[in-house]
């Protein structure tokens, strides 16, 4: 029997990585097929990127100390954001890495880098040609049943 909180231990320490699928779509083009590539983090991993960042963050605060004009803003700027960053990596399971696919403007592969708090739907330009490409998770795309 497994206790409760269904957590298994991670007999693998390595990060792990995950792909799901997307839908690139942009203006009247017909949407095409992408991925998403995620990071997986273990209840380990989170707990110990909200720690660094909490530290990180009370550091800062201590830094800022002989800052004197300024250190009336950052101090308490700095010990709140300790806590709220550190909350928030302990609840990321997971953080975008990047999307590939085809871009429907120029018809071609693309692959952008996306920043770890960025989560689907989401609009990015298409960095070959700079198109407004919306990003869309495959599973809740319902865009084509709309067209005839
Ligand atoms: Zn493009």
């Amino acid at each position: 029997m497994f206790a409760s909180g269904g957590v298994q231990p991670q007999p693998n320490p390595m990060p792990t990585s995950a792909e799901h699928k997307i839908r690139v779509n942009s203006g009247e083009y017909p949407a095409r097929d992408g991925l998403l590539h995620t990071r997986v983090y273990s209840q380990k991993e989170r707990t110990r990127r909200a720690a660094l960042a909490w530290l990180g963050f009370w550091l800062l605060a201590a830094l800022s100390i002989p800052i004197v004009v300024a250190h009336l803003i950052l101090i308490p700027a700095f010990l709140i954001a300790g806590p709220v960053v550190a909350y928030r990596r302990l609840k990321m399971r997971e953080a975008a890495e990047k999307a590939t696919g085809f871009c429907p403007v120029h018809d071609g592969e693309f692959t952008m880098e996306l920043e770890a708090g960025d989560t689907l739907p989401i609009w990015q330009p298409c960095p070959e040609c700079h198109a407004p490409l919306h990003l869309v998770d495959a599973l809740v795309d319902n865009t084509r049943s709309e067209k005839p």
